[in-house]
């Protein structure tokens, strides 16, 4: 067996043997109970944008679902498992909120940015990215390209918060006031979140929005 994979495994046993263990009665709950999470939050599939590690969230709080580059494509896409996890979320868990999570550094915006044709070759990337071009093209190209990058990060949030009413499901409960819709961009330096302020049209420091923080 590949090291790696004996590594995971093992980690398996150490979570049993540690958090597992602690939290025995918790996750007995959890798992005879049924889930119903917080909050659906959407973000990238990269590795080191973790939400329940950067929320210090729990199992059961977060219904998560991750992709390149955390895109909502527009509602009928032929793409149909990002509307798949919207419906269930809304309509059967009755998340009271949607998280659109981007990150600074995300490499299917920086490949967007870039002009897609890197991936010409690779179909599917192809295809999926060419979602964050609208974005793109909404940020200025005269920008210093690590700005620029920065910039469309924040703007594809943004586009794809705005597609998340698109979807029948989203546009009813927006209407019944049981949804609220929230744009994350998360630093990988400092570890911090900022947050979509609708009224600025601009991104502002979480810590801003939180008492005694
Ligand atoms: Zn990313």
């Amino acid at each position: 067996m590949g090291g790696m994979i004996e590594t995971l495994l093992r980690g398996n046993r150490k979570f049993r043997g540690e958090y597992a263990a602690d939290e025995r009665d918790f996750l007995e709950r959890l798992a005879s109970g049924g889930q119903s999470p917080d909050a659906l939050y959407i973000g990238c599939s990269d590795s080191r944008v973790v939400p329940e590690l950067l929320t210090s969230s729990s199992p059961g709080e977060l219904f998560v679902l991750r992709n390149i580059a955390n895109l909502v494509p527009v509602f009928n896409d032929p793409d149909s498992s990002v509307g798949a996890a919207i419906e269930y979320a809304v309509v059967h868990l009755h998340v009271p909120h949607i998280i659109v999570c981007g990150h600074y550094g995300c490499g299917g915006v920086k490949a967007a940015l870039e002009g897609l044709d890197k991936e010409r070759g690779l179909p599917s990337l192809f295809e999926w990215l060419s979602e964050v071009r609208a974005a793109a093209e909404n940020v200025d190209p005269a920008l210093e390209p690590e700005t620029r990058w920065r910039r469309a990060v924040e703007e594809s949030v943004v586009f794809q918060l705005g597609n998340l009413p698109t979807y029948p499901a989203v546009a009813s409960a927006l209407a019944a006031g049981k949804l609220r819709l929230h744009g994350w961009v998360y630093d990988l330096h400092t570890c911090s979140l900022s947050v979509y302020d609708v009224n600025k049209h601009a991104f502002v420091p979480a810590s801003a929005l939180i008492p005694g923080a």
